[in-house]
Order: structure tokens, then C-alpha cells, then sequence
């Protein structure tokens, strides 16, 4: 083999294993796997275990005695000094006590500028009634029960992430399998609660391989502590690297283990008074904004527009679309771990009104054979009911209230809402100073921080600071560490068409090969069209007539009732903006250079993935656990993505040369 050969085929083979680990269907996303509770003397009882999940008398005791104390934590929690971030895991979320337990120590003990976060595995949620029954045995835990009870309805299969407190408590809880869901993390862990069922009835949750992932996502000094004192689970444990010892048991119970690993923690970097720079207002900037400063950067929000919001994000109304296909790779986990984190969100920031959002409900229907074919393979996992179920067209037209032709996908927690009063919603914060109608043009590394330079109004001006997001859909041609990639724009226009008596019946949102939202005041937006490589923002009559003759495939007797073949294209509203597209439709989400991170190409999907991305990115420049798998990380890195072709391309070029 000729020398110029060995880095291609190295390439080659990375791009496989890259496109491999895309494809594969990851089985640590579980679906619907039932808990298969019941109640027993008032203790919340595991069949399929044999155990409770907690004793009925004395459980708040135990868990505070063993985890919390065990660990040390009310000392731990006092001495961390403003920004700093304490990061706990858990093997087995069950009723989330152990959770609630530590967050009200961490609001007791710990500085008001510090953050907690909490990362959980659970195989099997419990179901909202159990969960409710559970929490309500607790009432001095009421506050922080009803805002776990209320994010809820909000969980997915695989990696949920959502803020408490204003942002001070973060939960990580991954539904999931633990030994699959350990080596996952990314960060690191200062306090390990070992708490699956009893390590004889659930030996799953007590391996050699979950300790040792255990101990790869923790750092010196973190500790662990566990109910149990079984002599197997000790070895394990020693074997993994810890130092264990024995403690006296809570109340009859005679022994527990706690331990740490030798060592004492590094500090964590990121400093109080962190700078950074967000370019771009739309969705993804203004996640971008708030998510940092939740976590006390202080920033400065550069748009270049007149108003935050101009592009995509400047639509009227927009949907909430997870459209998953049934392989459920790292894309589709991505989707939908963005649409929880999303909902969750939204909860929080913009309410359900009418107004600004509702939650009517989505249909995704199976209008052609293709569509049928991936509605048939999703109706065929065992989704959990709240985030999907399959409808036939009867059941179909029933929830959407007016007659469709076929059944297809209904996610009972999709629907609408205003993109402006979302951005608005994020960017309204007093660590976030607003220019608006200010064109970043270049950026650059100087010295030890980033220099962002450009104008407004002929102006020059130049800002700086440690972390530069940059949010700015397609148009990245002028920052040079960006220039390479390849996003596209992509023309999309939304057309507003006047209701009528019969359409006003609609009451869901409706997927097809476009989209019809219901009646808002009066008017359906339907949508949307793609125009690649046209930059355009003129509203067409043709582009009218593409989303008008949509309607059929949602509802022919729709189409007739609205006369859509008679409509006055010249009277019709809508919007067209530009979306940024990538080829493979993976944004670009995550650190490209230290202290410079890309929320890019979001394409069609930015209401969804623009968030969670935002969340990302946060997490990362303030170096605390991520909210994604090592897996989805890798594949939206904006470093790794283009590296690997760029060398092959190179490569190829250099052999071009050599012949
Ligand atoms: N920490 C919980 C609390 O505070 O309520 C109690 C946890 S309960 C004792 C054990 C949990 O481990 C159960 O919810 C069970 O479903 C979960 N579990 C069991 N096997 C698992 C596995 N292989 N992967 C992830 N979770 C698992």
C-alpha cells in the first residue's frame, strides 16, 4: 500500500464509523416500558422488582441519611462559591425523591449564584398518577414536587433536560437503560447516588461495567454512597476505583457503603464575570442568550436587523413538528429530545393562551405511500401515548374536527405558536443588552478573548468578550473560522388564508406535504414552501398556489369548502424568509474553537432544535454537563463534522496531483 494511501482509507474509515453511528438504531432510547407498580400498605411497590421504592415510614430519613448525608453534600453545597456548579448522578430516577431531597439542601446551603445539577437513568418512568401519589406522601417537599409534577407530561424516550429555580437546578433525566446511558455523559460528576433496587432482585443496576462508567464521568475526590451493603457490590465498586467504606445503616438497617475516588476535585473554570457575544436574533440567538444567562455570562445580542426576530423566526405563527422517522438514529433522538426540552420550555416562558401559543394538538397524516410507510414503522414502536399515538383517519378527522382523508400520527402536545414572543420572551433578561440594527461583519481571536468588529448606521464598532455564539442562519460567509461551511439558503413563504365557517371547525394543526394551522383570528397559515439558493423575500403568487394545493392532501373536502381555486392570490397574506439548510439537515450545534460555538442550519426544524441547542452551548461554555449524549454531541459538532471530509478532499487532491 502506496504511503499517500493509509490517510484516505483512515478517512474513510472514520467517515464509516461516523455514517454508522448515525444509522444505528441506538436501544438506549426505551419507549413505553411500563414501571408495573401497585401500592402495598401505602408503599409504592415494583412488581417486576419485588421491592419498594422507597420505605413508607421513614423514606424521606433514609434517603437524607444515606444519599444526602452520605455524600456529604449540606458541607459541599456551602462551599461552593458563586457560578460554581455541583453535579450529582443517580442510578434509578424512580419517584424523583432523592431529587427533590437534594434540591432543597442546594436552596438551603448553597450560595445563590451556584447551580446544581442533577443527572438521572431511569428504565421505566413511573405514570403521572403514580408519580403524583408518590410526591404527595412528602408535604414539606410540596414546592419542588409540584414543579417535577409539572414538567411531567413533558418527558420523551431518552435524554429530557429542563431548568428549575430560574435555571439554579438543572435535571438531566434519561429515560433509558443504565449500563447504555453511563458512558454516555458528558462532564463530570462530584456525587454518585447508587440507588437501583435491591442489588439481588436488580443485578443490572449493580455491574462491573456500571461502575466503572460511573467512575469514567466522575474526577478525583467524587464520592459515592448506597443503601446497600452487599459484599459483591463493594468489590465492584473497589474494583472501579473507589474507596469504600462502611457506615452504620439507617434505623434497622445495620451497614451502608459510601466512598470516593482518591483525590481531591480541580476546580471548576468558568469565572464569575464571563463575557460573551451572540450573533444572530433569531430562535437560535435567543436561546443562545438566555441559556447563558441563566448560567451569569453577562451578553451582548447582536442583531442585524432592525428587530430581533426578522427571518424565520419573524413568522406570524409557526408549528411545533417533530417529524421522526422510524430508525430513531441520532437525528431523530436529537428531534425528539428537542421537543421535550422544548415544551418544557415553553411552559415556562410563553404559556399556553390562545394568543401566543396553543396546544391543539398536531396530525401528521400518511397522505402518500412514502409517509405510509414511515407513519406504519413509528405506529409500530411503543410509544409512550402522550408523546404519540396512531389514529386512523375516522379517529383522525374526529380530533381535528373537520373530515380528512387518512388517519397518521397524532402528538397530542403539538401545536402552534408566535415566533417573536418567543425570541422576545428569551432575550428579555438584565444580563442581555440588546443591539439591534448592528452588522457583525468579522470575528476574530486577539490576545486571551474574541473581537467581534462591524457597524451600525456607517459606524464601525467592536466588541469582545470570552464566548462568541454565532446564530446567524446561512450567512457566515465573513467570519472566517466559519467561512467553510455549507449552508444554504433556503426561501420558505407561509400563506394566510381567510377562514370559513366550516374550516373554522379545524382544530388541530394538520401535516401533509404542508402544513394548516387552525383559525387564528380569523385566518389559517399554511405552509411551506422550499426554494433552495433563492434569497428572495417577495411574497409569490406562485409560491401561494405550491401551499394552496396542498390542502387537498390534508382534506379535499377542505379544499372545496374554502373555494381554494378561487381565492385571490393578489389578496392572500403570508410571510417568506430565509431558513439555513446543511446537507444531511444536522445543524452545526457546539464548540468549534475554544470559546467559539456555532447554533446553525436549523432548516425548517429551528422552533424545535434551536433551544436544546442553546442549552448545549451554555452548558458547554460554562463547562457543566451537557444535555445531550456523547453520541448526538459528536454528530452536531460543527468541528468534527467537516473535518473529515475537508482531509478526504484533500487527500483526494493531493493524489489527483501525484499522478
Ligand atoms: N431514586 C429513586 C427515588 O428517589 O425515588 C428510587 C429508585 S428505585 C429504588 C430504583 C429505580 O431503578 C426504579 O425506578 C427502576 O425502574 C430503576 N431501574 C431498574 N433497573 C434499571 C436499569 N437497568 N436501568 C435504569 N433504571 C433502572
Amino acid at each position: 500500500m502506496r504511503d499517500q494511501e493509509i490517510p484516505m482509507l483512515l478517512n474513510t474509515f472514520q467517515n464509516l464509523v461516523w455514517f454508522q453511528k448515525l444509522c444505528i438504531c441506538f436501544s438506549d432510547i426505551a419507549l413505553n416500558t411500563s414501571p408495573d407498580t401497585c401500592w402495598q400498605d401505602g408503599q409504592l411497590f415494583s412488581r417486576r422488582y419485588g421491592d419498594v421504592y422507597f420505605s413508607g415510614d421513614c423514606g424521606l430519613g433514609e434517603k437524607r441519611y444515606v444519599f444526602l448525608q452520605g455524600n456529604r453534600l449540606a458541607e459541599r453545597f456551602a462551599s461552593l462559591s458563586n457560578e460554581h456548579t455541583f453535579a450529582i448522578g443517580e442510578t434509578g430516577f424512580g419517584t424523583g425523591l432523592n431529587f427533590l431531597c437534594a434540591w432543597q439542601l442546594f436552596d438551603k446551603h448553597a450560595s445563590s449564584r451556584a447551580s446544581l445539577d442533577f443527572f438521572s437513568v431511569e428504565k421505566s418512568p413511573l405514570d403521572e398518577r403514580d408519580l403524583i401519589d408518590a410526591l404527595a406522601l412528602w408535604p414539606e417537599l410540596r414546592q419542588y414536587a409540584d414543579g417535577l409534577v409539572a414538567r411531567w407530561p413533558r418527558r420523551v424516550p431518552g435524554w429530557n433536560r429542563w431548568c428549575f429555580g430560574g435555571g439554579r437546578i438543572r435535571l438531566t433525566l434519561v429515560v433509558g437503560d443504565v449500563a447504555e446511558v453511563l458512558p454516555e455523559i458528558c462532564g463530570s460528576i462530584d456525587a454518585w447516588f447508587l440507588d437501583g433496587f435491591s442489588p439481588a432482585r436488580n443485578p443490572e443496576m449493580w455491574t462491573q461495567m456500571v461502575f466503572g462508567s460511573a467512575v469514567k464521568a466522575s474526577r478525583p475526590g467524587t464520592t459515592f454512597a448506597t443503601y446497600t451493603c452487599a459484599g459483591w457490590v463493594r468489590r465492584g465498586l473497589e474494583q472501579a476505583g473507589f474507596q469504600v467504606s462502611k457506615f452504620p445503616g439507617f434505623g434497622r438497617k445495620r451497614e451502608m457503603m459510601r466512598g470516593n475516588l482518591p483525590g481531591s476535585p480541580p476546580r471548576r473554570t468558568h469565572a464569575a464575570s464571563a463575557t460573551a457575544i451572540v450573533i444572530g436574533g433569531g430562535i437560535a440567538g435567543c436561546a443562545a442568550a438566555s441559556a447563558l444567562a441563566m448560567r451569569g455570562f453577562s451578553i451582548t445580542l447582536i442583531e442585524h436587523a432592525p428587530a430581533l426576530a426578522a427571518a424565520a423566526s419573524g413568522n406570524p405563527h409557526g408549528i411545533l413538528h417533530a417529524r421522526l422517522s422510524a430508525g430513531m438514529n441520532l437525528q431523530q433522538r436529537f428531534v425528539l429530545a428537542s421537543y421535550g426540552h422544548t415544551l418544557a420550555l415553553l411552559d415556562e416562558k410563553l404559556p399556553i393562551d390562545g394568543i401566543a401559543r396553543a396546544e391543539c394538538g398536531e396530525l401528521q397524516l400518511a397522505f402518500s405511500a412514502e409517509e405510509k410507510k414511515r407513519i406504519d414503522k413509528l405506529a409500530a414502536l411503543d410509544w409512550p401515548p402522550h408523546i404519540l399515538q396512531y389514529v386512523n383517519a375516522a379517529e383522525a378527522s374526529r380530533l381535528a374536527g373537520i373530515e380528512l382523508a387518512h388517519g397518521g400520527l397524532w402528538f397530542p402536545a403539538g401545536g402552534w405558536l408566535v415566533p417573536p414572543r418567543i425570541c422576545a420572551a428569551l432575550a428579555e433578561n438584565s444580563a442581555i443588552v440588546q443591539r439591534v440594527g448592528y452588522r457583525a461583519e468579522s470575528l476574530a481571536f486577539v490576545d486571551a478573548g474574541w473581537h467581534v468588529e462591524g457597524t451600525h448606521h456607517g459606524q464601525a464598532w467592536t466588541y469582545e468578550a470570552q464566548v462568541v455564539v454565532v446564530c446567524t442562519g446561512y450567512q457566515v460567509k465573513s467570519f472566517a473560522p466559519l467561512a467553510h461551511f455549507p449552508l444554504t439558503a433556503v426561501r420558505g413563504q407561509i400563506t394566510m388564508v381567510p377562514a370559513t365557517p366550516y374550516s373554522e371547525n379545524l382544530r388541530t394543526v394538520v401535516c401533509a406535504g404542508g402544513y394548516l394551522a387552525p383559525s387564528i383570528a380569523g385566518t389559517h397559515m399554511m405552509g411551506a414552501t422550499h426554494s433552495f439558493n433563492d434569497e428572495s423575500v417577495d411574497l409569490r403568487a406562485s409560491d401561494h398556489v405550491a401551499n394552496l394545493s396542498r390542502l387537498r392532501e390534508i382534506s379535499p373536502s377542505l379544499a372545496e369548502a374554502m373555494n381554494i381555486n378561487s381565492l385571490d392570490l393578489d389578496q392572500l397574506g403570508g410571510r417568506a424568509a430565509m431558513r439555513a439548510s446543511l446537507p444531511g439537515a444536522l445543524p452545526l450545534v457546539g464548540k468549534l474553537l475554544p470559546g467559539l460555538y456555532t447554533s446553525l442550519g436549523h432548516g425548517t426544524r429551528g422552533l424545535l432544535t434551536a433551544t436544546l441547542s442553546g442549552e448545549m452551548i451554555a452548558a458547554a461554555a460554562a463547562e457543566q454537563l451537557l444535555p445531550l449524549p456523547a453520541a448526538i454531541v459528536n454528530v452536531l459538532s460543527p468541528g468534527r463534522r467537516f473535518t473529515a471530509a475537508k482531509v478526504i478532499s484533500n487527500a483526494g487532491r493531493g493524489n489527483s496531483k501525484r499522478q
